[in-house]
Parts: structure tokens; sequence; C-alpha cells
């Protein structure tokens, strides 16, 4: 096999305190799997500015000036990590054979590069990066993140357990991908529907090297509900079996109810008319919620607004890096 060109895809968004410490661990990887001749020399680091309003623009065309291996693209605004990410795949998909996306802030373990490479060459066209531990992170974020996966695989969202988008995907997997238009997008989620053959890697997740996260709780309940609502339509049953079971108990309170009416005992019982009544409220509001999720998204969808829109390029559009 002829050695592949490989995409190392980075989003990144305000992370001028990072970028200037993990863009050379980036490039010494780089070269590492280039002199092992496991990737081709024209593999490049491909940096994605997601509306940064930070120096992060300014670093990246800095390192694309100062190495021909860093290239850039500069997202209009920010559109969140799923999109920017989507859109380095996207321009990689067609310069490269395999890419690889990682975090910018140098969490995720940057060596297990090596082998998800090599496990392309065993013929695997998507290959997961998975977590092994969760040491460093602290109680409360392993707790939350784990319960994510959780969430999101009994709601029938399928996704690798402790895989977040530290992942390699051949080229030719991102160009039937690139089949999927929607614009609610989770892909790690979606990456697997497309099928291949795939495998995972384990590594460390590490402490960030410097800067914030941009994920606090808030975020990624939001990414879990996204990501149920995109892919699963299991809540909507959920829902169905809950009207069905409600409208059941209903039914047989309405016997019980006659029957105390023909029996003469009518006692008004206020507090468990009210309770029944403030109840079937909430689940319907709540029903209706969730209905109403799915409506916006079909509202999202049917727009096909573009996904991103990209303002500028550290290379010509046209031509190979
Ligand atoms: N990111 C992005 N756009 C955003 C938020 C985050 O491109 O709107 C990038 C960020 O620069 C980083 C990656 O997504 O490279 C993951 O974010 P972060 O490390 O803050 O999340 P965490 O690892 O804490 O879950
Ligand atoms: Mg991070």
């Amino acid at each position: 096999m002829q050695t592949p060109v490989l995409y190392i895809v980075i989003p990144c968004y305000n992370e001028e305190a990072v970028l200037p410490i993990t863009a050379p661990l980036f490039l010494e990887e780089l070269t590492l799997l280039k002199t092992e001749k496991l990737i081709s020399d024209d593999s490049r680091i491909m940096f994605v500015n997601d509306g940064s309003k930070d120096k992060t623009w300014e670093i990246i065309t800095d390192l694309s000036k100062q190495d021909k291996s860093y290239v850039g693209v500069c997202l209009s605004r920010n559109r969140g990590h799923q999109n920017a990410l989507l859109c380095g795949l996207m321009e990689a998909k067609d310069l490269a054979d395999i890419t690889i996306s990682i975090d910018c802030d140098g969490q995720d373990d940057i060596k297990a590069m090596t082998e998800m490479v090599k496990e392309y060459h065993t013929g695997c066209e998507v290959v997961y990066g998975v977590r092994s531990k969760r040491d460093t992170d602290t109680f409360f974020k392993r707790f939350t993140a784990e319960s994510f996966y959780r969430l999101l695989n009994s709601m029938g969202a399928e996704v690798v357990f402790n895989h977040a988008d530290y992942r390699l995907v051949s080229s030719r997997v991102l160009k039937e991908f690139s089949n999927f238009k929607e614009v609610n997008i989770f892909l790690r989620g979606m990456i697997p529907m497309v099928g291949f053959k795939s495998t995972s890697v384990y590594y460390e997740r590490h402490e960030r090297i410097a800067g914030e996260s941009h994920y606090p709780l808030r975020k990624m309940l939001a990414l879990a509900f996204d990501g149920i609502t995109s892919l699963s339509i299991k809540p909507i049953r959920i829902i169905t079996g809950i009207g069905i079971f409600v409208s059941l108990l209903s039914f047989i309170f309405i016997i019980y109810t006659l029957i105390r009416y023909f029996t003469g005992n009518t006692v008004e019982g206020w507090a468990s008319t009210s309770s029944i009544i403030c109840f079937l409220c909430g689940v319907q509001i709540l029903s209706l919620g969730i209905i109403g999720e799915y409506i916006g998204k079909i509202y999202l969808e049917t727009k096909g607004r573009p996904r991103f829109i990209v303002s500028e390029r550290t290379y010509d559009e046209d031509s190979d890096c």
C-alpha cells in the first residue's frame, strides 16, 4: 500500500493559551509518523478556528508561515465544536487519505496516533480513541461524563463508551459521510452509522495543559440531549408508553369512581382529584415539550442552512497544500 496522506484535524476556540504549547507536540508526532514511513510527507496538521475572540487565528497563521506542515481554516463565526470539526473533516477529505480528529488542549494522548495509523494499515477505516482511565478528571466530571454515555446508549443513540471525538477516519468513509446532510450533528454517534471496518485504541486522558474547558455541565447536557434527539426516536416511544400507562390508570380510576358513585359513596376527594389533574398536566406538558424538540429539529432541517461558512484559509482551496 502507498503511504497515506494524513491530516490531523483540530478545532480551536479561544485557545491562545494552549495552542503554542500543543502545536509543536502535534508536529513532533507527525514527524515521527513520517520517519517511520507510516504516512506520506504531504501530511498536515489542520487547525479549524471556530470564530475565536482571542488571538487563536493569528497564532494559526503564524504557525502556517513557520512550517508548511501547519495549515488553517477559519470559520466566519463560532459554530460550536461539532460543526468546526465537521468543517475540518470536509476540507481534509479531498486532500488526505486519512484524518485524525483531536482536541487542541493536549488532554487526549497524542502518541496514540501511531497505533491508530497502524490499525489503518491493517485495514481498519475507522479507529476510535477510547479513554481507558479518567484518573485525572474530577469525580464530578468523570461521573457526569460516564452517565452521559450510559444515557445516550439507553436512549438508543449508539456511541462507543468513553470515546469522544478523538478518532481516525479514512477519506473513503468521510466521502460517504458527506451524504449525511443533517444540520443537527453529533459526530461520534453518526460515524458508526457509515459502517466499514472499525476498531478501538485505548489511551489515558490527561488534564488540560492550559486554558479552560468549554464543556461545563450545561453544555454537556445540551450535547447529550442533542445526541439523543438527533439519533433516536426512543424518547417519543417512551412518551407513548407513559401515555398508554397513564390512560390505563385513569380508566381504572374512572371505573372506581363510578362504582363509588353508584354505591352512594360520592365523598369528594379534593386532594386526589387535584393531584391527578396536576400529574396529568405535568405529563402532558413534558410530552409536548419533547415532541416540540423533534419538531424544532425538523424545522431546522427543512431550512437546510449551511452548517459552517469558511471565511479564510492559510492555503489555496483548489491546490494541494
Ligand atoms: N471547541 C470549538 N468550538 C467551541 C467549543 C470548543 O472548536 O465552541 C474546541 C476546543 O477548542 C477544543 C475542543 O473543542 O479543542 C474541546 O473543547 P474543550 O477541551 O473545552 O472540552 P472538554 O475537553 O473540556 O470536554
Ligand atoms: Mg478538553
